[in-house]
């Protein structure tokens, strides 16, 4: 018999598409191996882990030279130790997230016993976005091993050498067949979105994402779209200012604010609003001294970006906006550099650039609210954020805050650590995503649950007398009016 071929046929958009050849023979792979099972499930993981040991200085250099400048330090927490956690602890809870589930007998099913199996989809295209390129590539791969299935991945095409990296990598860890990586432009990144996977994981901007998701509505490909948005930081009046600056400040300037759960604005209390900038001018001073030459400071990563992020801050000073910047020894950016220092605006007109578009750079707009409902309304009026951060020491407040807010993930009296839990699903919610992964998540996101009966010796249907024509109503009549 000759080996199993993928079946679909092929829509307009694949006929010519060079990245098809891959994608077949992956099919193909996949379609003959059948799924790996749990052993070499782990093999794979070990394999990825020794890799990332492997490759992990190349990686660092890698990333620095994408950026212009990363602080190494960031890159070592969110590129390197992050996966790493992240494997180890898929590697030992699979056994059990692998199990067929036993959702219990049902009525109409009579004796037969209900099993959910998770079986792997098939192929999945993984694209990521440039502001941590090996997350947001590896972190999903580790779900996509997990559930059985193979990968194609698109780096972004914003950070080259780290996508380079990345496919080196891959190709001396893995068969093509089963792990590959394909880099390019945009014009790659179309032609990879039109290809039938079985499932597309995609990490980027709520634009792109839409046209992501129309490429693969033409062969019916499920997405999980991990998207951004502007998370909002609500402080409330009772919570120490101290405290939540320096919690903020962990968030917002991380990467330089390049981060899609960073806090994008504050929604302060008005009486609090004087003491909030003052401590964070006292904060921002001590942990940055100095802008220029500071190894903690990652630059912006690239012209277009940094032009962006300029403008911003650009229009809102000249609708109004106070623009505070932290540059304590006053250093003059030498051009090139693609530094923004830590930027508070305050007084920010609500129309301007900055309150619509993410800000993804180190810049915080601080709005005054005069009560809770205020800035509960103030969130609700714009597009579901992918996080929510609400500073409170009282819970019942807090709670009220979660139910009549809509995010893709929250924290109360910290940021963005909702993330860093690699047991709690991760995704956005409306325009910030769709669907989620991280640990168990992914490993269900990327299977697909399979519901099957296991009928014994005796079937109800024909016991009752009424699957089988000729068929009597008075029974599920009777039936009927027992179970209403
Ligand atoms: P982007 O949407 O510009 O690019 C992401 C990927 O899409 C890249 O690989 C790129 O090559 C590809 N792409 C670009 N144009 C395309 C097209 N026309 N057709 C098909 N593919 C195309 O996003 P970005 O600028 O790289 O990333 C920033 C955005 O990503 C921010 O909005 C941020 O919030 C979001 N983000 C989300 C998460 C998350 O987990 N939810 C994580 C990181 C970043």
């Amino acid at each position: 018999m000759n080996n199993p071929q993928p079946v679909a046929a092929e829509t307009s958009a694949e006929i010519g598409n060079p990245l098809l050849p891959l994608l077949h023979q992956q099919q193909a792979a996949f379609l003959n191996n059948g799924a790996p099972d749990y052993k070499q499930r782990i093999e794979a993981l070990n394999k990825l882990k020794k890799a990332i040991g492997e490759y992990k200085e190349e990686i660092v250099a890698a990333v620095q030279e994408d950026f212009g400048y990363r602080s190494d330090t960031e890159t070592w927490i969110t590129e390197v130790v992050t996966v790493l956690n992240e494997i180890m602890a898929t590697k030992s809870h699979l056994k059990k997230w692998m199990k067929p589930s036993n959702p219990g007998r049902s009525l109409s099913a009579g004796m037969a016993k209900s099993r959910v199996i998770y079986q792997p989809k098939g192929v999945v295209g993984i694209m990521g976005a440039w502001n941590y390129p090996v997350l947001l590539v590896l972190s999903p791969l580790i779900g996509v091993i997990a559930a059985g299935n193979s990968a194609v991945i698109k780096p972004s095409d914003l950070t080259p050498k780290t996508g380079e990296v990345v496919k080196k990598m891959i190709a001396n860890t893995f068969d093509e067949s089963y792990i590959s990586v394909v880099t390019g432009d945009v014009e790659v990144a179309a032609n990879f979105t039109q290809l039938p996977f079985d499932h597309i994981v995609y990490t980027g901007s709520t634009h792109v994402g839409k046209i992501v998701m129309r490429a693969a509505a033409e062969n019916l490909t499920p997405v999980t779209l991990e998207l951004g948005g502007k998370s909002p930081t609500i402080i409330n009046p009772n919570y120490p200012i101290s405290k939540a600056v320096d919690r903020i400040m962990m968030g917002k300037f991380m990467n330089s604010g390049q981060t899609c759960i960073a806090p994008d604005y504050i929604l302060v209390h008005e009486s609090k609003v004087d003491e909030l900038v003052s401590t964070f001018k006292e904060k921002l001073t001590k942990r940055y001294p100095s802008v220029e030459n500071n190894k903690d400071i990652s630059w912006i990563v690239n012209d277009r970006h940094f032009v962006r992020v300029s403008n911003l801050i650009k229009d809102a000073e000249e609708r109004g906006a106070t623009v505070v910047q932290v540059n304590p020894t006053n250093a003059t950016i030498s051009e090139g550099t693609r530094i923004i220092p830590p930027t508070l605006l305050l007084n920010v007109d609500t129309d301007s650039n900055i309150m619509h578009e993410e800000i993804f750079g180190p810049v915080l707009p601080i709005i005054t609210y005069r009560d809770i409902d205020q800035a509960i309304r103030f969130v609700n009026e714009r597009p579901r954020p992918l996080a929510l951060y609400y500073f409170d020491n009282n819970k019942k407040q807090a709670d009220k805050v979660l139910s009549r807010t809509i995010s893709g993930g929250a924290c109360v009296n910290e940021t963005m650590l909702h993330f860093a839990n690699e047991k709690m699903a991760f995704g956005g919610v409306g325009p910030s995503g769709l669907g989620s992964y991280h640990g168990q998540a992914g490993f269900l996101e990327f299977s697909h649950k399979k519901s099957v009966i296991f009928q014994g010796a005796l079937s109800p249907a024909p016991l009752m007398n009424r699957a089988y024509p000729p068929f009597v109503v008075k029974v599920l009549k009777v039936v009927s009016n027992i179970l209403s």
